[in-house]
């Protein structure tokens, strides 16, 4: 990969981190404020209480979500640093620049994805 290439990942990635980062935060804040609580509160009676713990619990798992994306970004360029970034982590070929356009912090081929997601998906 070329040094042009790589500091492009390595912005993509930092932008990706930001954008990630953010979102979460706001996510947290909001629901630290009682924000949400505010917006499924107003004009509900105490039977939707059950809806507004729904909605809490989306918002913790897509802090969840945020979070592991943040750990797989900060691998990816700890990955660039190493000089092993864009190449899978499975079979040891050579990612597509089509697929880490889209998915920077990708781990692995798609081949292989598509191999863990199916065996994933049979457990
Ligand atoms: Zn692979």
């Amino acid at each position: 990969m070329l040094i042009a290439d790589r500091e492009s990942y390595r912005k993509m990635l930092k932008e990706f981190k930001k954008s990630s980062l953010s979102s979460s935060k706001t996510n947290m804040k909001n629901l630290m404020s009682g924000e949400s609580r505010l917006i499924f509160g107003s004009g509900m009676e105490e039977g939707d209480l059950a809806e507004r713990y729904q909605t809490e619990h989306l918002v913790c798992m897509q802090c969840t979500v945020k979070r592991a994306t943040i750990k797989e970004i900060e691998a990816a360029l700890e990955r660039l640093d190493e000089g092993s970034y864009g190449i899978c982590d499975d079979c040891g070929t050579q990612i597509t620049e089509d697929r880490l356009r889209i998915v920077p912090f990708a781990k692995c081929c798609r081949d292989c994805q598509e191999d863990l997601e199916l065996k994933r998906n049979r457990q």
